[in-house]
């Protein structure tokens, strides 16, 4: 029996596939064009791994032919696919609709012709389902794992991080309410997983390009300032370790004591200077060729500016050690200067 993974080429799909596949498991994944699946079958070279094509999300139909296909061997589905963008001013054509659609659409098609078998659905879902922006802000709050933001489909159409964080509420809810009503039809329970801002190397030193995905692109801005360069967002983020992220997708698949629950990953703050700091503390390279910022301005170890995220219920279930946040950021730096000869 397989696992079905859509976005497979993404930056954190691809981590679970790796995960997966050292599993054993057989995994489908679905990615939009052909060139994208030939170059993940190259790069994982697994005769466990077949792609599949699901060219556009937004279709309610999208994922009809995958599992007509390959519906009758397939267990698991982790549904990771969803627009991840820093450049649209059309929100709700290029983040909300394929985000909710895509949710739709696979849930359907696993109605349709997967009913039987498909026991575990797993949605990469997001810290940004459960607040806003601005409650993100507010050092007075705090939010776990049974949290919502308060955005509607109006409200979240701000700005371009609203209105992704909208995208994420409004997906997950699509699968809380499938569930319960289709609980007499299907048989599969659900987990998500809600990250924090997700950081760390790509699978294959080959994906390092100049640009990387949205947020470890961030990491990689901080670590080309530059010299003298100060004006840069000092706002903190949680954050996780990519592998941390992936490894609890892959745990949801067996680990009856997740089903029904959202995993809400984090393992702490940090923001820009910090990411500067520390690429300058452990990658002495960069010493004289990169900005170094207001090192001060750091916020490790400071009190707290933002909204507390308690997810102690999530670090129990899972049971692991999170990596810490200087791996986190230096795993990513050092496959980036690896990749530019720098060390
Ligand atoms: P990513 O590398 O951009 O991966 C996104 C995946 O979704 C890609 O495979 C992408 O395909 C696919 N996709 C996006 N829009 C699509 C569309 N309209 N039709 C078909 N496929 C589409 O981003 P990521 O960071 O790995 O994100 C993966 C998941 O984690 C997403 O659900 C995201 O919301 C969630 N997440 C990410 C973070 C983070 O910090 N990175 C934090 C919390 C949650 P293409 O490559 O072909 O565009």
């Amino acid at each position: 029996m397989s696992v079905f993974v859509s976005g497979a080429n993404g930056f954190i799909a691809q981590h679970i596939l790796a995960q997966l596949l050292a599993k054993d498991y057989n995994v489908i994944a679905a990615v939009r064009s052909q060139e994208k699946a030939d170059g993940l079958l190259k790069n994982f070279d697994n005769p466990n791994l077949q792609c599949v094509i699901v060219p556009d999300i937004t279709k309610l139909e999208a994922f009809d032919d995958a599992f007509k296909n390959n519906g009758s061997k397939i267990k698991y589905v982790i549904h990771a696919a969803s627009p991840v963008t820093d450049h649209t001013d059309n929100f709700e054509r290029d983040i909300l609709i394929p985000a909710v659609n895509g949710t739709k659409a696979i849930l359907n098609s696993i109605k349709k012709y997967a009913s039987e078998n498909v026991e575990r659905f797993i949605q990469t879902s997001s810290l940004a389902a459960l607040t806003t922006v601005q409650d993100y802000a507010n050092p007075k709050l705090s939010f776990n794992e049974k949290s919502w933001s308060t955005y509607t489909w109006e409200s979240c159409q701000g700005s371009m991080f609203d209105a992704y964080s909208g995208s994420k509420k409004f997906a997950e809810q699509e699968v809380w309410k499938f569930a319960e009503e289709n609980r007499d039809t299907i048989k599969f329970s659900i987990t998500t997983v809600n990250p924090a801002f997700v950081f760390g190397p790509q699978v294959f030193d080959n994906e390092v390009k100049s640009k990387l995905n949205v947020t470890c692109q961030i990491v990689n801005d901080m670590i080309h300032l530059p010299i003298g360069a100060t004006d840069f967002s000092l706002n903190p983020l949680y954050c996780v370790h990519v592998e941390d992220v992936a490894k609890a997708h892959v745990q949801a698949l067996d680990d009856p004591t997740l089903v029904g629950k959202r995993l809400l990953m984090s393992n702490g703050l940090a923001n820009r200077q910090d990411m500067l700091n520390i690429a300058h503390d452990d990658f002495p390279i960069l010493n004289g060729n990169v900005a170094v910022g207001t090192p001060s301005n750091g916020f490790i170890g400071k009190p707290l500016p933002v909204a507390t995220l308690d997810n102690t219920d999530t670090k129990q279930l899972l049971g692991f050690q999170f990596k810490s946040l200087n791996d986190m950021f230096d795993d990513l730096i050092r496959q980036v200067l690896k990749h530019e000869g720098k060390i």
